[in-house]
């Protein structure tokens, strides 16, 4: 299978300022790719490169082959971008949906397929005779959406889709997000903050951090607030159910930092044990009980992806098929999370 996009040695300015920097990255067609990091860390900007509304300063991004610099007008009217805050004609849903449409010159059908695409994203029918002023934040999105969808496109980009939508509004999205790939093949980027609406309509994630491409499966970030216990050296974080966190503050810039620990930072311990990764420089304030939610197979061969669920948190490490085998590591098995706190690095 070709890949349908290919990114090498890709850099972008702002200003003379690198915001972006990936030297290599390739997507197949048909995935659903969601996009983390913090804000700031350069994910919308990899969107409009991907939907080719800005080019690189560096580089090339290639799409089905052929280099962005040369697609025609046709292969990226098949690529459709939902930003942010997408910006609505001031007339009603049914002339914003077809809106696309026309310009394209395609006038068939264009009720049932506006019916259609209303329902796709939760509306009713009659949601078509509305005005743009009598939506809320989730209708606006929905909207924006429906007419993106009944363009059938080969590439879906959304750039924050449930930011400002209520969880009837996200559900909505990620049941049309889902249809568009297994109806029309459509491959849909997403950047979200949303963890956990990701990790339900996504098969691969990448997270990116000032700019540059790191591997999710295997960053594990934790966000604040923290406590400074200044006098020793570390922070701490106290999850609602009372699990706590200590880590190294070398580094740290503030309450709000994210941690970002390495998959190898961390170890399961079962029953009572040390398990995968086992360090015995471990303090006992980061143990976190919880449940294996799913193994991985990961990128690299032999080596797979434990995610485990503990304080409320996804937390991802690495083991080997042999390790799942002997440790009896299945979803759904109540395990232990272990921090070592020495390899934390702060953003
Ligand atoms: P994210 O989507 O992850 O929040 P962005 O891609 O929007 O990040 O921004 C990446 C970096 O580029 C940030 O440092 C941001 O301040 C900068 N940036 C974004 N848009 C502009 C712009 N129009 N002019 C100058 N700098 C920008």
């Amino acid at each position: 299978m070709g890949s349908l996009y290919r990114i090498e040695d890709v850099d972008f300015h702002y200003g003379g300022r690198s915001v972006l920097s990936i030297p290599e990255f390739t997507l197949n067609p048909g995935s659903i790719l969601g996009v983390v990091g913090p804000n700031g860390s350069g994910k919308s900007t990899l969107l409009r490169l991907l939907a080719f509304m800005a080019d690189p300063a560096q580089g090339k991004i290639f799409f089905k082959g052929v280099d962005g610099r040369k697609i025609t007008l046709q292969q990226r009217r098949n690529i459709t971008i939902l930003p942010q805050e997408p910006y609505l004609l001031k007339r009603d849903v049914y002339e914003n949906i077809i809106y696309g449409l026309k310009i394209r010159g395609d006038r068939q059908n264009l009720n049932s397929r506006v019916t259609k695409v209303l329902d796709l994203v939760g509306l009713p029918e009659q949601f078509a005779k509305r005005s743009w002023r009598e939506l809320s934040g989730g209708e606006v999105q929905r909207v924006a959406l429906a007419a993106r969808l009944i363009l059938r496109p080969e590439v879906l980009i959304l750039d924050e889709p449930t930011a400002s939508v209520d969880v009837s509004s996200a559900q909505s999205i990620m049941e049309a997000v889902l249809y568009a790939r297994h109806r029309w093949g459509t491959t849909v980027l997403i950047a979200s903050h949303d963890h956990g609406w990701l990790e339900q309509v996504c098969d691969q994630q990448i997270m990116l951090l000032r700019g540059r491409l790191l591997d999710e499966e295997v960053v594990n970030m934790i966000p604040g607030p923290w406590m400074e216990q200044a006098d020793c050296g570390r922070v701490i974080k106290r999850y609602p159910g009372g699990e706590i966190i200590t880590l190294s503050m070398q580094g740290y810039n503030g309450q709000d930092s994210v941690a970002l620990l390495p998959a190898e930072s961390l170890s399961i311990q079962i029953g009572g044990h040390k398990g995968i990764n086992s360090d015995s420089n471990i303090s006992a304030d980061n143990i976190l009980p919880g449940r294996i939610t799913a193994l991985r197979e990961s990128r690299r061969k032999e080596i797979f992806i434990v995610e485990v669920v503990a304080a409320g948190s996804l937390f991802r490490l690495r083991t080997t098929a042999n390790r799942i085998e002997i440790e009896g590591l299945f979803p759904g098995r109540r395990v232990k999370v272990i921090l070592n706190c020495e390899h934390v690095r702060w953003l």
